[in-house]
């Protein structure tokens, strides 16, 4: 027996979930506050649209900053290379790029919309657009779905609405809100993957970008994350791949501090002779001269500061303690975090629906029927594709539970 069902959010995990659920027979009804479906999936991957990350589940899991123990199911049972092959069965052409990311062949993040429009539509999904849904409720055996194009009634719904970032594309954290009436907890939902803000006065080296470092987080003394890579500098923020990864571990945390090792591939000792022979070999030269062999010119001068030491005076002047000092700036630039950049900067939001009271198929425990999938579940995940994976693989996986309890 067909049962009807009502998705609500036409992103990534709403469309998939719509496909799935139609193919199997359901009676689906797409809900969308957009006039048109996929808005955020547009600016997705700089409108290339790193669909996935041509991986194994387990290498997912791995890149998942939380929810990992809750996905484990939903991910193995839609896979990298079953999001591939739902492309390729799309019509949609794909390629790898480094680091096993999947993008479309034609570089369009419009193409991979228009593939799941085009199936949605020839599936007889009925698409609301314009509809923008302001309550979710029980009635009886019934959920009652208010859109601003009127009440409908449905046996079964899937939250798909998104989180909090990025909400000129929509998503404006309404499931937050659907599912509280139900009684669920929200985990206050904080911008990832974005721009880390600091104390520290680094306007002069804005536009300065770093290759070949290491940051670490700390909180009260614990390590939170340690990554090696390229990053850049705001005129108040850290910024570039390896601040984006760090932001989703410190955001839920007060109180992080910052480590930026400029150097990682010199221990102290090895620094401190490779500075020895750059002085020696230049004894009456300016230190901040000398110091350009090892820095960018605006980085030396601001380390240099950082160190307490004089950047104008003759190296030959230079004392052992200060010398010492620049070497621990070098390995050791502190910096406090004092928040991270807003969610209209945010490329996922952390936190969500709390995942304590949702089954691994994505059902509420509190209200049988009632499905989440996607980002608005207090899961997030790595830059590289496995959000989306993360979208794809929650939505199928609820579309598939509520295929066997329809039957
Ligand atoms: C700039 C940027 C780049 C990104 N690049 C990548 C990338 O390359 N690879 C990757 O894996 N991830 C990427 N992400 C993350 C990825 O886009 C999201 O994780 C993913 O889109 C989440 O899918 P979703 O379906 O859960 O939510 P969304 O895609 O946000 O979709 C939610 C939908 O619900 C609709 N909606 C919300 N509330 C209502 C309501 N009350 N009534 C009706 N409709 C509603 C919204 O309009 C929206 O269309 C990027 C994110 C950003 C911001």
């Amino acid at each position: 027996m067909s049962a009807r069902v009502a998705v609500i959010g036409g992103g990534a995990a709403g469309m998939a979930a719509a496909i799935a659920l139609a193919e199997g027979g359901a009676d689906v009804t797409l809900f969308e506050h957009n006039e048109k479906l996929g808005k955020k999936l547009y600016i997705t991957g700089k409108g290339r649209c790193n669909l996935s990350n041509d991986c194994e589940a387990e290498d997912v899991l791995a890149n998942v900053v939380h929810g990992d123990k809750f996905l484990r199911s939903a991910i193995y049972g839609f896979t990298p290379k079953d999001a591939m092959a739902f492309f390729e069965g799309l019509g949609l052409k794909i390629k790898v790029e480094r680091g096993g990311r999947v993008f479309p062949v034609s570089d369009k993040s419009s193409d991979v919309i228009k593939a799941l429009a085009s199936r949605i539509d020839s599936l007889g999904v009925d698409v609301r657009l314009r509809a923008q849904v302001s309550d979710i409720r029980r009635e009886g055996e019934e959920f009652v779905v208010d859109a601003s194009i009127g009440k409908e009634k449905f046996d079964f719904v899937v939250i798909a609405t998104g989180g909090a970032s990025y909400p000129s594309t929509g998503s404006t954290g309404d499931g937050y809100k659907f599912a509280e009436r139900f009684g669920h907890a929200i985990v206050r939902p904080t911008p990832a993957l974005t721009a880390l803000k600091v104390k520290q006065n680094v306007s002069g080296l804005k536009g300065l970008s770093l290759k070949n470092v290491r940051l670490t987080a700390f909180c009260g003394g614990r390590e939170l994350k340690s990554d090696f890579g390229e990053m850049m500098f705001t005129d108040c923020a850290l910024t570039g791949p390896i601040a984006l990864t760090l932001s989703s571990y410190v955001t839920r945390e007060r109180g992080v501090t910052l480590s930026l090792d400029l150097k990682p591939a010199l221990d102290e000792k090895t620094l401190d002779n490779r500075l020895l022979r750059e002085f020696d070999s230049r004894k009456n030269q300016d230190i901040k001269n000398v110091m350009r062999a090892l820095l960018p010119e605006r980085l030396n001068v601001y380390a240099l500061e950082r160190a307490g030491v004089d950047a104008s005076q003759k190296v030959n002047a230079l004392q052992r303690e200060e010398r010492a000092r620049i070497v621990a700036t070098l390995k050791d630039m502190r910096f406090d975090v004092t928040g991270t950049a807003p969610f209209t900067e945010a490329v996922i939001t952390s936190g969500g629906v709390a995942l304590k009271d949702v089954k691994p198929d994505g059902e509420s425990k509190l209200q049988a029927g009632l499905y989440f999938a996607g980002e608005v579940l207090d899961v997030d995940a790595l830059t590289g594709g496995f959000n989306l994976q993360i979208a794809w693989a929650t939505a199928i996986n609820a579309a598939r539970s509520i295929l066997k309890k329809m039957r």
